[in-house]
């Protein structure tokens, strides 16, 4: 997209879709075929949003993960709501105690941006990540300091110093 779409201009698309609705839906214009096609793009727009809402947190598949690694199943934490991300952080925020968080881009993210609510005065820093599958990311965000890492879901398996809420692993014992 040429234009970054900031909330303002996404609140002006909006207000301007609204009165084009307002003026043509079910307007007696001479040919106006504005109000049949205003109908059909927010029929479009209902089904699009109902196949988002609609895709899983886990899904069977062929996927490849951000490690490289080929895999028939995946945990897509981008289907997980503002409310989960909410009683994730504060599930873990009674856990750990830690003065400042970092996430690894992009999906620990969000889960970094809740916990801030958190930090507590105790010198400690929390490194988050959304999946795990072979740490190289946490690790990577680490660099060598000294840090209590969690993540929601391990497909792999954790460093000593990383924490899974869930575990999947895929690794046969
Ligand atoms: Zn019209």
């Amino acid at each position: 997209m040429a234009e970054q779409l900031t909330p303002e201009k996404i609140k002006a698309i909006r207000r301007e879709i609204a009165e084009m609705r307002e003026e043509h839906v079910g307007c007696r214009h001479e040919g106006c075929e504005w109000g049949r096609f205003l109908a059909y793009i927010e029929a479009l727009e209902q089904e699009l949003a109902q196949a988002q809402k609609e895709k899983g947190l886990f899904q069977f598949g062929d996927f490849t993960l951000h490690s490289g690694q080929r895999t028939d199943w995946k945990i897509d934490c981008d289907a997980l709501t503002d409310s989960d991300i909410e009683t994730l952080a504060k599930i873990i925020s009674q856990r750990f105690r830690f003065s400042r968080v970092e996430g690894v881009s992009t999906g620990g993210l969000r889960l970094a941006k809740a916990l801030e609510n958190y930090c507590s005065l105790r010198e400690r820093l929390l490194i988050v990540d959304d999946v795990l599958t072979t740490g190289g990311s946490m690790e990577k965000q680490r660099a060598g300091r000294e840090a209590t890492g969690v993540v929601i879901f391990e497909r792999g398996d954790c460093p000593a110093w990383v924490t899974a809420l869930f575990q999947a692993s895929e690794v046969l014992e």
